[in-house]
């Protein structure tokens, strides 16, 4: 075996954290581990997991939901579709597989939701498959141990880095490989400052010796995110709200909203609203009182979100022209819908007022 491979598992066998999901190694548990990891911190991850184990403690459990109970158990987690897909795969892995996942990577791959990491850390993880897993946390630690000079996403580098954890993979132990990689990524080998000094492989580290550790992996120029102006309408009726469910693709699919949209160049923020809700809705509004200023970034952009009071001015009733659902309800009741982050926060800001 490869020194550093060496190193590596006998580093993680005595430094691995006690995670909840790592206690019970079941291909279920495993599987919503690492969509859940996706993107997001352990600490965050960790009390998601138990409540998800308590709410769906089965495969069998999770296909049985709705997707409003789906959504609601992930609500504040981010990025949804992740959890969208988690509920479809496992209605297919109930209609196809018996409701056991199955354990190689091309029929894993097949499953919504799960990409190519994903596929291989289940199978090295949960059925011990000789598969080696590259996430961003591998891809770096990777790009230090063998002081890859290509930039981080360019072909060259996928190729090497793909050709090197290929090639020291330990038969057998894959499983622990991969989460010894993992690890070391994000509890040493971190992004800004590396710990080089108690790293367990530091004298087999060629960026460590070469001393450009902080310049690897090598990145590309970020392009600026952009920036937008939103509008949300909280339109009111005898004591309710109205909420409307975003379609089933996109951004924030499947979650109920207060309705708005962007701003346009020369609109005001009224006007932008009054617009976006006749073109949503078919209703014509009037805007009121401001009802806070939201801030959110998601991937690719940010928003600032202002939020209005209104109510409806022409006598007519909305209509879903561009949602897939709408709904009246009682501040008391929002908690019901899932929503994203700053609907959320909206919506808790109206339970807080009504009190
Ligand atoms: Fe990362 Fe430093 Fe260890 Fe190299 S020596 S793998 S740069 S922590």
């Amino acid at each position: 075996m490869n020194p550093s491979v060496q190193q590596l598992l006998a580093w993680i066998a005595v430094g691995r954290r006690d995670l909840p999901w790592r206690r019970r190694r079941d291909p279920y548990a495993v599987w919503i581990s690492e969509i859940m990891l996706q993107q997001t911190r352990v600490e965050t991850v960790i009390p998601y997991f138990q409540r998800w184990m308590e709410r769906f403690p089965t495969l069998a459990a999770l296909a049985d939901a709705n997707q409003s109970q789906v959504l609601n158990a992930w609500e504040g987690l981010g990025y949804y579709s992740r959890a969208r897909s988690l509920h479809r795969a496992a209605r297919v892995v109930m209609a196809e597989y018996g409701g056991s996942l199955p354990s190689d990577v091309d029929a894993l791959r097949k499953l919504p939701g799960i990409g190519a990491y994903t596929a291989a850390a289940i199978a090295s993880i949960a059925f011990g498959r000789d598969e080696a897993a590259l996430d961003g946390n591998i891809r770096r630690v990777l790009a230090r141990l063998f002081d890859i000079a290509a930039p981080l996403g360019s072909p060259e580098f996928e190729k090497t880095a793909a050709a090197l954890a290929g090639e020291h993979l330990p038969p057998g132990s894959a499983g622990d490989y991969n989460q010894a990689l993992m690890e070391l990524g994000a509890l040493i080998c971190t992004p800004r400052s590396p710990d080089c000094a108690h790293c367990p492989v530091n004298d087999l580290c060629l960026a460590f010796a070469r001393g450009v550790q902080t310049q690897r992996p090598q990145r590309k120029p970020r392009k600026e995110t952009p920036h937008y102006q939103v509008t949300a309408a909280i339109i009111h009726r005898a004591g309710q709200v109205f909420i409307a469910r975003r379609p089933q693709q996109g951004l924030l699919a499947g979650l109920w909203e207060f309705p708005g949209g962007k701003q346009q160049p020369g609109e005001s923020l009224p006007q932008a609203l009054r617009r976006e809700i006749e073109e949503e809705l078919g209703v014509e509004i009037e805007v009121g009182e401001a009802f806070g200023v939201y801030q959110h970034a998601y991937t690719h952009f940010r928003i600032t979100l202002h939020a209005f009071a209104a109510r409806l001015a022409n006598g007519r009733e909305p209509q879903p022209l561009e949602h897939s659902e709408i709904a009246w309800v009682t501040p008391g009741e929002l908690a019901d819908y899932p929503m994203g982050k700053v609907d959320r926060q909206i919506a808790r800001r109206l339970v807080e007022t009504a009190a």
